[in-house]
């Protein structure tokens, strides 16, 4: 795991696509595991603010994850206990209107098996968005669908919508996730970490 994170740190192979967005930033790539952790937290790609601090999550988004966790801070950048593999190591950037660029495809083609392999088995995973939904799980379908479903993988597995503000208004509009759903996540990541 070690030689395989300096790698992935060392990465450049975006650096040509990067250079082209509204962004025009270099790659940093943000890695955060440690064989041996319970919790696998699969998110898309680092942010902006990921991009400054080089921590994950380290925005709204994550203060909402944490919180649909019921986890503190602490807890979740303790690497002993939460891997944090987004499907790209990157902030892949902004295009011209200024939305989020996905994830690089051949960041997860070059990278996220062997991380896989050297990850180990975990107690719980957390899959975060589409991307991770569909590396995971082969799920082809709409994450609002898998959400939804969100027993057919519990409680090894929980199927979650980015916790972006992008999605606050999906939240109101579906309050079985807030009802249902985090409270078992609560008790998984609890259980998890016992
Ligand atoms: S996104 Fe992944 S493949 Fe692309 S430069 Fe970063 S680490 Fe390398």
């Amino acid at each position: 795991m070690e030689r395989l994170t300096q790698d992935i740190r060392a990465c450049r192979i975006c650096a040509d696509r990067f250079t082209q967005t509204a962004t025009g930033h270099a790659p940093r790539p943000v890695v955060w595991a440690r064989p041996g952790a319970r919790i696998l937290v699969a998110g898309q790609a680092p942010g902006a603010r990921v991009h400054e601090s080089g921590r994950p999550f380290t925005d709204p988004s994550g203060d909402r994850l944490r919180d649909w966790m019921g986890i503190d801070d602490q807890t979740f950048y303790d690497r002993d206990r939460l891997a944090i593999v987004p499907m790209a190591f990157c902030f892949p950037g902004y295009n011209a209107k200024g939305s989020d660029l996905p994830p690089p495809p051949v960041c997860a083609r070059t990278w996220r098996g062997k991380m896989m392999d050297a990850l180990g088995q975990v107690r719980l995973r957390i899959l975060v968005g589409a991307y991770a939904m569909r590396w995971h799980l082969g799920w082809k379908g709409r994450v609002d669908d898998a959400v939804r479903n969100w027993r057919d993988h519990a409680p090894a597995t929980f199927v979650l919508p980015h916790p972006s503000w992008r999605n606050t208004a999906w939240l109101k509009r579906n309050p079985f996730f807030e009802a249902e759903v985090v409270p078992a996540l609560r008790l998984a990541v609890k259980e998890a970490l016992q």
